[in-house]
């Protein structure tokens, strides 16, 4: 029973409160490996920035494990050894259960997207096999669906109020944040940090620093780092002291004044990380052994470049959290760490399947210090181009004489449809039929062919120094966009030949095999 170990950088000293945290995590850490030698269980976290497909990716996971999905790459299915998987009462009772029922009907029976992750939740699904030497066993898999944005918290806890004041105004100062910051920035020009506290203060400037930060987050630019992640998700703590805080600038070495503006914003910092983040940590996050990380790729394709590599600066800041390979004396004796993560590029049915490969090559190119990071750990990562449902299928289409690798979906409702072609980058949506309104608007009706365009053959064309290798929608209208993919509807379910009709996927068996497989022999 792997699991990551609690992140105290080397360059911070061990206080007696770290200490009898460490203890506490040791001693629940022997007590759940204990519980697992008697039931074998897999706790397994699942997360992503919001949007990134995590409640797809459950949803879609136990239904095709429930139902005898077409999952050709997971042996222990394809094997025939799966005698049935069922969902069973989760064993924490403060944590909200994931809603699987309304997520199946919405998908399924509606053909709409589910609502999206908002908090943690749990789903604890048996699946009875028969192991290689012909054993009749279970496997305990416990889902734990949380939201990426409280992760990149983690690296908090090594902060100060000041040092994170001081970076948070330095993102502030590149592109495109620079242009969003402004309203934020005028105001904190206002804020006189030494001078007396006052709540009323303390409140608008929490107000316009998270107005700030759901600026970055809007799809047009799709920036990931953007801690406090409850500042976009404040949950049941909307409105608490703990959420009520802002930057301030100042010097990141020395102490504010005593009841001052300043002091009580650090205070307050430190109050989310003691309600917020140590709780997260200690009570979910340190006890996952195995983790999926969802990446909504294309979201970033779409803004830009500047948002493909703050997403590189996400990766770096997960490998804070995973603390792969820098576990600390008292950890690696008596707390093992995360032993499988899987870096998995989302939504790659909005690409024709000659993108996938290179989908994941962009991946890989962008998680390789994690993956030669974990290496040296000994964990196995991996990184995966999937669609938890695959929404679309391909056809090609001819034009002017060239065939061009095309999807076919029907478009959700009101999507709007990026029709120009920017002056000599190839076509993204010559093939529209009915079914499109007046204004552009798909009416979710009806089936479209889109030519989504075609990422590089070399990742290393995106990420080149200098380059803006291509135009998104923080830069360029929908119109002058290299890449724009359009929110498809969800299909309907397709005959397996054998088993019961199944949703359509993208290597989901794949990540299955990776995750679980070594579990299930
Ligand atoms: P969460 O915030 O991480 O829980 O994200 P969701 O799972 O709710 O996904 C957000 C949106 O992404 C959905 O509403 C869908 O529009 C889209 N999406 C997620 N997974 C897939 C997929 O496998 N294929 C397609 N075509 N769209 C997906």
């Amino acid at each position: 029973m792997l699991r990551p170990a609690l992140h105290i950088p080397p360059t911070v000293a061990l206080t007696l409160p770290d200490l009898v945290e460490h203890a506490r995590l040791a001693l629940r850490s022997v007590v759940e490996y204990g519980e697992g030698l008697i039931n074998p269980t897999v706790r397994l976290g699942i997360t992503g920035l919001s949007r990134a497909g995590k409640t797809v990716f459950i949803t879609a996971l136990v239904h095709g494990l429930m139902r005898n999905g077409r999952f050709p790459v997971f042996e222990a299915l394809s094997e025939g050894r799966v005698a049935r998987a069922r969902l069973a009462p989760q064993p924490d009772d403060a944590v909200p259960r994931f809603d699987y029922e309304s997520h199946v009907q919405a998908l399924v029976a509606d053909r709409v997207w589910p609502e999206s992750t908002r908090q943690i939740s749990e789903l604890r699904v048996v699946i009875e096999y028969q192991s290689r030497s012909g054993a009749m066993r279970e496997l305990v898999l416990d889902m734990v669906d949380y939201p990426g944005e409280w992760l990149l918290d983690l690296p908090l806890l090594s902060k100060s109020f000041e040092v994170w004041s001081a970076e948070t105004l330095e993102m502030a100062s590149r592109t495109p944040r620079a242009r969003l910051a402004k309203p934020w920035l005028s105001h904190l020009a206002t804020l006189d940090a030494p001078g007396p506290a006052d709540e009323g203060v303390a409140i608008d400037a929490a107000r316009v620093f998270a107005e700030y930060l759901s600026a970055c987050r809007n799809e047009r630019y799709a920036m990931s780092l953007l801690p406090p992640g409850r500042f976009l998700m404040p949950g049941d703590l909307a409105g608490s002291p703990a959420l009520t805080f802002a930057p301030l600038k100042v010097a990141h070495d020395a102490t504010p004044p005593g009841g001052s503006l300043w002091a009580m914003m650090r205070r307050r910092y430190e109050a989310y990380k003691d309600v917020v983040v140590r709780p997260f940590f200690r009570d979910h996050f340190a006890r996952l052994d195995r983790q999926i990380v969802l990446i909504d790729a294309l979201a970033a394709f779409n803004a830009g470049p500047e948002a493909v590599s703050e997403l590189e600066g996400a990766f770096q800041s997960l490998l804070d959290c995973f603390e792969i390979g820098r576990r600390t004396f008292l950890s690696s004796l008596l707390r093992p760490r995360s032993d499988r993560i899987l870096f998995a590029a989302t939504k790659a049915d909005h690409l024709h399947h000659t993108n996938h490969d290179r989908l994941e090559a962009i991946l890989r190119r962008m998680v390789e210090r994690a993956i030669a990071r974990a290496d040296v750990a000994g964990a196995a990562v991996d990184v995966i181009a999937l669609a938890a449902v695959r929404a679309t299928r391909e056809a090609e289409v001819r034009r002017g004489g060239a065939t061009l690798p095309c999807i076919v979906g029907v478009p959700a409702p009101g999507e709007q449809s990026g029709s120009g072609n920017r002056k000599g980058s190839p076509p993204r949506y010559p093939v529209r039929q009915a079914g499109q309104g007046r204004e552009g608007a798909f009416d979710g009706m009806t089936e479209v062919a889109v030519f989504p365009g075609e990422l590089p053959g070399d990742p290393d064309a995106l990420f080149a120094p200098g380059v803006a290798p291509f135009r998104g929608l923080a830069a360029a209208s929908a119109e002058e966009a290299d890449f724009r993919f359009v929110r498809f509807r969800p299909p309907p379910l397709e005959s397996t030949g054998d088993g019961a009709p199944a949703l359509p996927h993208i290597r989901l068996d794949r990540a299955l095999q990776f995750l679980i497989g070594d579990r299930l022999t």
